[in-house]
């Protein structure tokens, strides 16, 4: 047994020290404190507007608000303030996640370290999404804040609801509390009856417009969203695409590889510009979803599937069964032109003036979903790439999925006033969209979290891929 020394009560009380004042800091404890106030000094601040990068500024937080943004110096910082260096970093609004299925418990941290601090589900049970909004929103669970549609409308989960109709439903849906309606399948007379009575409860209704009655049709019943960039192509086309003799229109794995895969080849771009202009008189916002498609066909059966850096938190036993077949060269080539015209069509909206927001379609289902988090960078990625400025990409993946959710006076810029959800960057995301991966912090509900602690705690609960 060690003898004890004088030395040693003056240790303990070092470590005490310590020990103490690290809740103060904030730095290294999970879960987070929130401090009654912080200000990010000095810093370079892109707000989420469009307007130009302010540099030299500080940004104040009071508990889970911002408070005040102002040249350093002459803001007055009240005393006890916890302090961050701003100096040579970047902030960004918190990433808004318009299109997510959030049916995993493993999400949550994953969603935070890669600074997405809001997302909104578009298909789950409403019993389960609404406790889970209520959870985080009472600040039980560390997640994302959530908006919820609860489970999409189509003639199968009326029936399997137990509901009379589509209106039906709908209301149900909207008395519950939902926080907007997605549609799946309809006729066009059942799709009137829907916006009906959701437009009544002030609620949005998006989602899919599919073959049937497709999306000009769709777009002049009502319809206020469309998911997916695909199913506005597809209302685009001459004829279909060359389709192999035992095509099945039921089956997945040929809609997705024979159908989708080459409608580049059918589809006519002044269809689309017309559809665009339509979408545009009736205000109809286009979320186009490339990433889940990227990682779904172009590179399916590639070693790049797996290669992307958050693949290690994605839990095996969360896999999904192979649903969409095996590609080869030729399959992916195909989808590459796809992607590319899809890319194309995002384009023309956007510059036709179109409401264009932003989701991933990220979900518990490794290997060829969108990964949580992490591919709403690659999404912003490929909107540049589509020919966005990186300015306008942060603007619609931060104000414009306010907007869609109409949470835009408390959501979606870095404006005194609004919740304090926001991303410190180590590097400038205008001069390189792949910046917004370089996350210092990320501030949620005003709360200071660290994406290398967040990540090492999903570790800890649900193991690392290839260990489990
Ligand atoms: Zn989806």
């Amino acid at each position: 047994m060690q003898r004890l020394d004088r030395s040693q009560p003056a240790l303990i009380l070092v470590i005490w020290c310590v020990f103490l004042t690290l809740p103060v800091w904030g730095q290294g404890t999970f879960p987070p404190i929130r401090d009654a106030f912080i200000a990010i000094e000095n810093t370079t601040l892109i707000d989420g507007t469009g307007a130009p990068p302010a540099g030299g500024v500080t940004i104040l937080i009071e508990e889970n608000r911002i408070r005040q943004i102002g040249p350093t110096g002459e803001l007055q910082i009240p005393s006890g303030a916890r302090l961050i260096n701003g100096r040579g970093k970047y902030i960004i609004p918190g990433l808004i996640d318009a299109h997510v299925h959030y049916s995993a418990p493993f999400l949550h941290r994953l969603y935070l370290a890669h600074g997405v601090t809001t997302v909104r589900d578009v298909g789950t049970a409403v019993d389960k999404i609404l406790t889970l909004r209520e959870e985080i929103s009472v600040g039980n669970l560390l997640a994302p804040r959530l908006v919820v549609s609860g489970m999409g409308i189509n003639p199968r989960s009326v029936k399997s609801g137990g509901f009379e109709s589509a209106r039906a439903m709908t209301e149900y849906l909207a008395e519950r509390g939902v926080d907007g309606i997605k549609v799946t399948g309809y006729t066009l007379d059942e799709l009137r009856e829907i916006v009906e009575v959701a437009h009544a409860h002030g609620l949005l209704v998006y989602g899919h417009t599919r073959i049937d009655p497709g999306a000009l049709a769709a777009v002049e019943a009502g319809l206020d969203g469309i998911e997916h960039v695909t199913d506005l192509m597809e209302d685009c086309i001459d004829e279909n695409p060359p389709l192999p003799s035992n095509f099945d229109w039921s089956n997945r794995e040929h809609f997705f590889k024979y159908y989708y895969g080459r409608l580049n080849r059918v589809v006519n771009l002044d269809k689309v510009d017309h559809l665009i202009e339509r979408m545009v008189a009736n205000d109809v916002y286009l979320d186009p979803t490339l990433i889940n498609h990227y990682r779904g066909f172009v590179v399916r059966n590639t070693p790049e599937l797996e290669a992307d850096e958050a693949f290690r938190y994605m839990p095996k036993q969360y896999d999904r069964a192979n649903r969409y077949g095996i590609y080869g060269p030729e399959e992916r080539a195909e989808w590459t032109r796809t992607l590319s015209l899809m890319q194309e069509v995002t384009r023309r909206f956007y510059r036709a003036g179109g409401f264009l927001i932003m989701g991933a379609d990220s979900q518990a289902a490794a290997p060829d979903g969108a990964l949580p988090g992490w591919s709403m960078h690659q999404e912003l990625e490929l909107f540049v790439k589509a020919g966005l400025t990186p300015m306008e990409v942060i603007q619609v993946a931060t104000f414009n999925n306010a907007r869609v959710m109409a949470r835009e006076k408390d959501l979606g810029t870095v404006e005194p006033g609004k919740y304090a959800d926001l991303i410190i960057l180590d590097e400038n995301p205008l001069t390189e969209i792949s910046n917004t991966r370089k996350i210092h912090r990320v501030i949620k509900d005003g709360l200071v979290l660290e994406p290398d602690i967040l990540l090492a705690e999903h570790i800890r609960h649900f193991g690392e891929r290839g260990s489990n």
